[in-house]
């Protein structure tokens, strides 16, 4: 495989793909680097893996070219599972970080510490035009805080405290959190089949 176009038209999350792929002599472009425009892709799927595998296969076909997509959010097991899937708009769409992270909080007030494991997920789905999609899923397990901690990060993540820390995402050193996370777990899945197919 010489070149991947990366389903996104996030400037840091392409940065972090290209990153990956430059590694394995990857040429990766993201749909901002594109001549022709692509249209938006509606996160229709009722789960991450369809969510993925909707922009990666749609956009594969649209360019007969290999497409790497990904869908990622947060897991609350006293929340059945939410926000899961609709993480980027919980409480609403207008994607409010702070407005999602007070919902969450507001929903587990009075649930003790022991009943308030969660984790991240990311899960990447590689569609190659004629071949079956691949899926690789990362995770990062934890628990909810009580309140929000920390400037660092995005999202979830002053309400975060992954599994053996204290501090939250947001008050971990980027570094630290990028060793440690979601996107990293799937990405050292996605090195493994990327060494098995260059064979
Ligand atoms: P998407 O995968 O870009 O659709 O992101 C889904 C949503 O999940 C984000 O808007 C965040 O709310 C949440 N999320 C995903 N990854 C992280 C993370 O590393 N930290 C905090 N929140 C995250």
């Amino acid at each position: 495989m010489k070149e991947m176009i990366i389903a996104t038209k996030n400037n840091g999350k392409a940065k972090e793909f290209k990153e990956f792929f430059d590694t394995y002599h990857i040429k990766a472009r993201s749909l901002l680097d594109l001549a022709e425009p692509v249209e938006d892709i509606e996160e229709t799927g009722n789960t991450f893996e369809e969510n993925a595998a909707l922009k990666a296969e749609q956009i594969a076909k649209q360019l007969n070219l290999p497409v790497i997509g990904d869908d990622s959010g947060l897991e609350i097991d006293a929340l059945d599972g939410r926000p899961g899937i609709y993480s980027a708009r919980y409480a609403g769409e207008q994607k409010s970080d702070q407005a999602n992270m007070e919902k969450v909080l507001e929903e587990l007030k009075g649930v003790p510490k022991k009943d308030r494991s969660a984790r991240f997920i990311c899960v990447l789905a590689v569609a190659i035009p004629g071949k079956v999609t691949i899926f690789k899923k990362g995770f990062c397990e934890g628990e909810i805080a009580i309140e929000p901690r920390g400037e660092n990060g995005f999202g979830y993540d002053p309400i975060f405290i992954p599994k053996n820390y204290n501090q939250t995402m947001a008050e971990l050193d980027p570094v630290e959190k990028n060793n440690i996370s979601h996107r990293h777990d799937a990405f050292k899945q996605l090195e493994v089949w990327l060494k098995e197919i260059a064979r």
